[in-house]
């Protein structure tokens, strides 16, 4: 039987004598569990979100670093559900910046009248499946208690923070936080020695916007990525009335595409056209805002091998226009992965920024960092005195907010040793052996809320179903499990998104399995896989 009553509560820690009940317990308000919450209420289940943040948005709360903004179309990233929600909010950008995302999902909790069963400020400590009730028990760090049949971890693929274990950081005597827990009321880095530590997709916004404020600062990189210009821009009035007319057109492309993007590949190979037709192309799209110059391109681009190092030498050229040391530019020049096997940063005026004066580069793929010193980074070449320390360096993805969660199903088992050797589940839905916990969504690669709206609807029916059918309990089965697990691990093989040490397959962090997080197959693919698992009686799970 589970352990069910042995949830340690943190030091100091009143535990509350109150059970709260409820048909279903979510974690987490982000993009995911706002529309899971609204779902499942519509069809009248009980529901309570328990979230760690201040206010709703997941991501969009958390990340208030500058510059943090979307890489996909805002028109194409906002909720399809509601046509009138549709109607009208006004994206005021095409690529949205945070302060706007987190305003729209407030918008979204108060037009839908979720806030009533939201708690914020609570951090979910554990989570223990009772086998004789069949219900699971979640206990916050607060000391509140709630029970619930099902337990829906929408926790985020990148909520999880994670800062390499250095030594000193507690000793450094300036400001440091991590970009994700950027504070509400700012960093002040005003003609002050600042200090980035990462080069990916968040330290790529944000150094363009600190660059001029700062008295110097200085970039620790280890891995230099392929960045393309998002050509971001005002949505003026005529474009808003064109968004609005076509958005049935937009949301048929975006079912249409691998990744949910409106961008569709173009099925020639980049090889089979002439040298001159390839290059127009290419420089088309450079022109053109957003991911268009990886999704709209020669379809091979996104495939390991010639035509994508074709284009990968293209973009190289690109960076080595734009900065004027060529010392500095080559260092600025991936070459240690594919174009494209990395969630693509885009970039405003962010190689720009290694023209200026008072900014420094620095390689610590070669001289590492080897700690952190009362003032400032110390790697095996120099120390670096600095005010203030920005650790742009990622997330523990797909599995880190989930494993830091002390999650156990039947026998005790625990979520965060079944995942030892890498994530075990079926298509990302349930791991065997944690019956009614639905874990969603996996790392994803495509455009968030186009995959994540029907992956809500999907548990929200099979949660309808199992409830007019008289089923209480819904579990993946070891087969079914084991067979998906094999799958994701052959499959992924050739796809250019294992061919980097990305945290795509959490090579990012130090021991973590280096499996492809999420799913091989594209998002039309997963959706026809999910539809026919329900019209075959959920076919791959146990339901009793
Ligand atoms: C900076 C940034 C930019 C991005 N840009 C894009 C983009 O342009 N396009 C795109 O498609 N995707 C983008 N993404 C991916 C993004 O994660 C998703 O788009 C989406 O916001 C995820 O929504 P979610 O609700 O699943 O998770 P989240 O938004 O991460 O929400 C999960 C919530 O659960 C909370 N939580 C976790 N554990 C606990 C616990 N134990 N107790 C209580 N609460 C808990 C978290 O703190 C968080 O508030 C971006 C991600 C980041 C970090």
């Amino acid at each position: 039987m589970a352990d069910s009553v042995q949830q340690i509560p943190a030091a100091g820690t009143d535990v509350s004598d109150e059970i709260k009940q409820f048909d279903v317990i979510i974690i987490g308000a982000g993009v995911t569990g706002l529309y899971q919450l609204y779902r499942l209420r519509q069809i009248g289940f009980s529901v309570r979100i328990f979230d760690d943040g201040g206010g709703v948005g997941g991501t969009w709360y958390w990340n208030r670093y500058p510059g943090a903004r979307f890489d996909s179309e805002s028109y194409t990233y906002g909720y399809s559900f509601s046509e009138e929600l549709l109607q009208e909010w006004d994206w005021k950008e095409h690529y949205s910046g945070q302060p706007e995302n987190e305003r729209y999902l407030n918008y979204v909790a108060d037009k839908f009248d979720l806030r009533r069963d939201i708690e914020l400020n609570v951090r979910v400590a554990s989570a223990v499946y009772d086998e004789v009730e069949n219900r699971w028990q979640i206990q916050t760090e607060d000391g509140q208690r709630a029970k619930a049949r099902f337990l829906i971890a929408a926790v985020g693929n990148l909520s999880a923070g994670y800062i390499p274990d250095f030594e000193g950081i507690d000793s450094f005597k300036g400001n440091w936080c991590h970009t994700s827990r950027w504070p509400k009321e700012g960093m002040n880095l005003v003609d002050k020695r600042v200090g980035v530590i990462g080069t990916g997709a968040t330290a790529v916004q944000l150094i363009p916007q600190i660059a001029d404020e700062v008295a110097h600062l200085t970039v620790f990189q280890r891995t230099a990525n392929y960045c393309v210009p998002l050509r971001n821009g005002p949505i003026d009035p005529d474009w808003q009335r064109r968004i609005k007319a076509s958005y049935p057109d937009i949301l048929k492309k975006c079912t249409e595409t691998p990744g949910g993007f409106m961008h569709q590949f173009d099925p020639r190979s980049a090889l089979e056209v002439s040298e001159e037709e390839r290059l127009e192309q290419y420089e088309r799209l450079w022109a053109e805002p957003g991911f268009k110059k990886w999704l709209a391109n020669f379809q091979d681009i996104m495939t390991p091998g010639e035509a994508n190092e074709d284009y990968a030498e293209f973009v190289r050229n690109k960076i080595r226009e734009r900065v004027k040391d060529p010392v500095v530019a080559e260092m600025l020049v991936p070459k240690d992965h594919p174009f494209g096997s990395k969630r693509l940063p885009c970039e405003t005026g962010y190689y720009d920024v290694y023209n200026r004066d008072n900014v420094l580069l620095v390689n610590v793929r070669e001289a590492q960092i080897e700690r952190i010193t009362p003032n400032g980074v110390e790697t095996s070449e120099a120390e670096y005195e600095l005010d203030v320390i920005i650790f742009a360096t990622g997330y523990d993805a797909g599995t880190g907010s989930l494993t830091r969660i002390d999650i156990r199903g039947e026998d005790g088992q625990k979520i965060k040793e079944k995942y030892s050797g890498g994530p075990r589940t079926f298509m990302g839905l349930q791991s065997a052996g944690f019956p009614n916990l639905f874990i969603m969504p996996g790392a994803g690669a495509g455009n968030f809320t186009r995959g994540c709206e029907p992956l809500v609807e999907w548990i929200t029916d099979c949660i309808g179903y199992m409830r007019e059918n008289e089923f209480t309990r819904i579990s993946a089965t070891p087969e079914a499990e084991e067979e998906w697990t094999l799958y994701v691990s052959q499959a992924s093989e050739n796809l250019l998104r294992t061919k980097a040490n990305s945290w795509f397959v959490g090579a990012n962090i130090p021991g973590k399995a280096r499996v492809l997080l999420g799913s091989p197959d594209s998002a039309p693919i997963m959706r026809a896989k999910r539809s026919e698992i329900a019209a075959n009686g959920y076919q791959g799970f146990l339901l009793q």
